[in-house]
């Protein structure tokens, strides 16, 4: 029998690692993300498993929560092959230099304040550095394409199939044999919203014994996407009218260029007000590029805008502000739009521009995504009065509005949907969601289907 063990996203929606042990001894890990919100602690904590003994990693998408402890595996001695699909590890660059700023930026001020008080040792190093990303790049690495069986060894494979969540995210199969007989395994990782402008819907796989899937939205259905684009409209166009600046919370992959395109719709449509829109972050600039290069994997709308405009993501009056000075000057803007990251407020430049506006009643912020929690963003969404910036308490005066219909990430009809896809099927397992919201789904599927399924707990030894 085979072995998985979830040493992340076990009753948690970050830090996505599975560990798939075949009777053979070859071990093949499924992603290896950060832990985010109030698990943050967890990514300082040893592995719970010794990297070296890990053969082949497999990564579902280049999300912080699927990548985010790569550096750090094969800083621990991981050096064997990873397999995934070329754009997910350019993408995954963008996002463990950037994770890795970010820790070497944090420590420094923290350094700074602790040597103040004499606490400097107890100040946690950062996890990585720039050159530790960079050594995962000179592991073998090998290139799936959607669809096509890649051989991991005598007798198991793993193939790779549209998830439609960003770009070239996966759902992963892996075959394998067990005493003779042909054994499957499905990881869904993250799977997509149906109503994305941006990417295609998923792929249906129909044959699995045994499927891992994520539940983040398993206890909601999104709002729909006509109600959610007239939200988002009817938000703009009363904010500017006042006068206000609209900010947009977003995580960079994705829900940036999805933003992006509604804009586009909204201006091509004649129903966005005249103003300025600031994409203020230099790594959803970068990973904006990227998703130009890989236009082919996006939706048929992204590639008729590329048709007609000569680009997807751009049309007049939007600004891509990368250096500081120019994301300074936003500060003198008035009825503008601003796009920052990061998604869930847990750092970068969306905090200048809370400080700058938040306790303004004149302007919005419109939360477009998923918000751990323990998180900021999660916070405002709740409906925090006050919240605390660099130790400064300031008044949250700004209209806070949530819109679901946009998220990345499937609801309960879609997973459910999903699930009905496949033709054969034995065993579900419940991973990447909050405890709550899996008890729900966990409770839908039974009383929908004849599966068995379980919510995985950390590290419980599961036989497939
Ligand atoms: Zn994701
Ligand atoms: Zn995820």
């Amino acid at each position: 029998m085979a072995l998985v063990q979830s040493f992340g996203a076990a009753e948690v929606v970050t830090g996505s690692c599975h560990l798939l042990q075949l009777d053979s001894g070859l071990n093949i890990m499924v992603d290896c993300g950060m832990f985010q919100g109030e698990v943050e602690y967890k990514n300082f904590q040893p592995f719970g498993f010794n990297p070296k003994d890990v053969d082949v990693l497999l990564i579902t998408h280049a999300h912080l929560d699927h990548v985010g402890r790569i550096p750090e595996l094969v800083k621990k001695g991981f050096n064997g092959r990873i397999i995934t699909l070329r754009s997910t590890l350019d993408l995954a660059e963008v996002v463990l230099l950037d994770s890795a700023h970010l820790m070497e930026d944090d420590f420094h001020t923290h350094f700074k304040k602790a040597q103040r008080r004499g606490s400097e040792k107890r100040v946690r190093r950062p996890l990585y550095n720039v050159e530790d990303v960079y050594k995962v790049y000179s592991l073998p690495l090998v290139y799936a394409q959607y669809a096509e069986e890649v051989p991991i060894d005598t007798g198991v494979s793993a193939t790779f199939h549209n998830a439609g969540h960003i770009l070239d995210s996966a759902i992963i199969t892996i075959r394998y044999h067990d005493k003779g007989n042909e054994k499957t395994v499905v990881f869904s990782g993250d799977l997509g919203n149906h109503n994305d402008m941006v990417m295609p819907i998923p792929d249906h796989v129909r044959h699995a014994n045994t499927l891992y899937i994520e539940s983040t939205y398993g206890d909601r259905k999104h709002q729909g996407i006509k109600e959610s684009e007239a939200k988002f409209k009817t938000i703009i166009q009363e904010t500017l009218s006042r006068q206000g600046n609209v900010i947009i919370p977003s995580f960079a992959i994705e829900r940036t260029q999805e933003i992006l395109c509604i804009l586009k719709q909204l201006y091509d449509n004649h129903e966005l007000p005249t103003c300025k829109i600031f994409l203020d972050s230099p790594m959803a600039i970068r990973a904006t590029r990227l998703y130009d290069n890989y236009h082919q994997e996006l939706s048929q709308c992204c590639n008729d805008y590329l048709k007609r405009d000569g680009s997807i993501f751009e049309f007049p009056n939007v600004h891509y502000t990368v250096t500081q000075d120019e994301s300074r000057r936003i500060n003198n803007e008035h009825s503008c739009i601003i796009i920052a990251g990061s998604g869930m407020c847990t750092g970068g430049r969306i905090l200048h521009h809370f400080k700058n506006h938040i306790w303004n009643a004149n302007n919005s912020v419109i939360f477009v995504g998923y918000q751990a929690n323990g998180t900021l963003g999660r916070q405002l969404v709740e409906g925090a009065e006050w919240i605390t910036l660099y130790h400064e308490k300031i008044k949250v005066g700004a209209k806070i509005h949530a819109i679901s219909g946009f998220s990345a990430h499937a609801d309960q009809g879609e997973l459910m949907q999903w699930i009905r896809g496949f033709e054969t099927l034995e065993n579900i397992f419940l991973v990447h969601g909050e405890k709550k919201a899996q008890q729900v789904f966990k409770t839908l599927i039974a009383e929908q289907t004849t599966h068995k399924v379980h919510i995985v707990k950390e590290e419980e030894k599961i036989w497939i």
